[in-house]
């Protein structure tokens, strides 16, 4: 199998294979519902076949090699539309601080789950008042001996309607505690009584996040993710790979959606060469960048503040190629109920998601460019 640990190789047989098994989502049906019952039956075929598992470590359920067989298999499911770039986000989001933070025996029994589709996880960070300023989180958990009570509120909570557990970061420090000391994370278990999700409408019409209440929830002590105190370590540790690593597969689809548009404007008699130009010009530079954090991912650096620069590069080309669209295909955008004005709507939350490009900004000028405080 090692031979197939070299990409190109890899690609090959997994395009070969994807030739052999038919993954096509059923047509007709653009709802998350269905959006959401093909991410789990395309995860379900690629576990079993094992391409889901290339690139995550043996102690997880994985095969092992490199972290690029990941953005292939990525860049080619979701390039191919089997399966849509939110979704299939969530595993290059989630999967490596449970590998890193959870006791390893309930890494080894959860992650499989994951990436085989038997559940789908969600990412409890967010609050009403705690955004950017993520540290002022005031969900609480109090230790009860073996076990934490947690009360408050997450919001923007990402597929929490569809999600069996939850990565969720607490407040357990007292108030003489360092805010970055006084955050503990847990992997918390959505059917736990007490917790209530409510599904919230987004402006491109999705159900897509919610308001996930944790009403006296108890969370076993030993399904705390590190140690009491780690949970800021923990969100420094993930945002990262939100930042980076989880847009693989999203430039593949980018890639395809401006496909989708040349061929719609082909044989226009309007001049459309530039601004194509430009939204290609965009896209690519977000490649280029992206490959080069696979590189330094595959040379063993730990990715950091640096994965800002994907993540404000990703909003831009995003941005780009739909207002690019809604000026090549007049109308198309504020006239149509189809699937380009969806996406341009959500193409907007790619400046919010994962940290706002504002924030990204002040991290890449404070810490990339010893700039000073904003
Ligand atoms: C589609 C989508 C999916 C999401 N999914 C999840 C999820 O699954 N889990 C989760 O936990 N969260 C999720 N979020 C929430 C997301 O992380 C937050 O929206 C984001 O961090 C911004 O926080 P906020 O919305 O509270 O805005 P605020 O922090 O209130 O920001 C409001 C405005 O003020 C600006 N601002 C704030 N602080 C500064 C500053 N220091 N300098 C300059 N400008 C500043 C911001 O840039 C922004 O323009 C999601 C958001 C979206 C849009």
């Amino acid at each position: 199998m090692s031979e197939l640990f070299e990409p190109a190789a890899f690609r090959t047989a997994l395009q070969d294979w994807l030739a052999e098994n038919d993954l096509t989502p059923p047509p007709g049906d653009h709802s998350l519902d269905a959006h959401q019952a093909q991410h789990l039956r395309a995860l379900k075929a690629l576990y079993a076949a094992g391409w889901m598992r290339y690139g995550w470590p043996e102690s997880a359920g994985g095969l092992g090699g490199p972290e690029i067989l990941r953005a292939i298999v990525g860049e080619e499911i979701v390039g191919r539309g089997i399966d849509h770039p939110g979704p299939y986000s969530m595993l290059e989001v989630l999967t490596p601080t449970m590998i890193d933070y959870a006791r390893p025996e309930l890494a080894t029994e959860m992650v499989p789950k994951l990436l085989s589709g038997e559940e789908s996880w969600c990412q409890g960070f967010s609050e009403p008042g705690s955004g950017s300023d993520l540290a002022s989180l005031t969900t609480r958990a109090v230790q009860d001996g073996d076990t934490w009570i947690v009360n408050g509120q997450k919001v923007w909570t990402s597929f929490a309607q569809y999600a069996s557990r939850c990565v969720l970061l607490t407040r357990t420090g007292g108030p003489d505690t360092p805010n970055h000391d006084a955050i503990t994370a847990f992997f918390v278990d959505l059917d736990s009584p007490g917790v209530t999700v409510r599904p919230l409408r987004t402006m491109h019409g999705v159900d897509e996040f919610c308001e996930v209440y944790f009403d006296d929830v108890v969370v076993s002590a030993d399904r705390m993710l590190g140690q009491p105190g780690d949970g800021w370590k923990l969100a420094m540790d993930l945002l990262p790979y939100e930042r980076s690593t989880c847009f693989w597969q999203r430039i593949a689809y980018l890639y395809s959606r401006f496909d989708a548009l040349v061929a719609e404007v082909r044989g226009s008699d309007k001049a459309v060469d530039v601004d194509l130009g430009a939204a290609y010009l965009a896209l690519h530079t977000l490649r280029c960048r992206s490959r080069a954090t696979q590189q330094r991912l595959a040379d063993g650096a730990k990715l950091g503040a640096d994965t800002s620069i994907d993540k404000v590069l990703l909003a831009a080309a995003e941005q780009q190629l739909y207002d690019t669209v809604r000026d090549l295909l007049p109308g198309v955008i504020e006239l149509d109920g189809g699937e380009w004005r969806t996406e341009y709507l959500y193409s907007r939350a790619s400046s919010i998601y994962g940290g706002t490009a504002e924030v990204q900004r002040n991290i890449i000028a404070r810490r990339l460019l010893d700039l000073g405080k904003e």
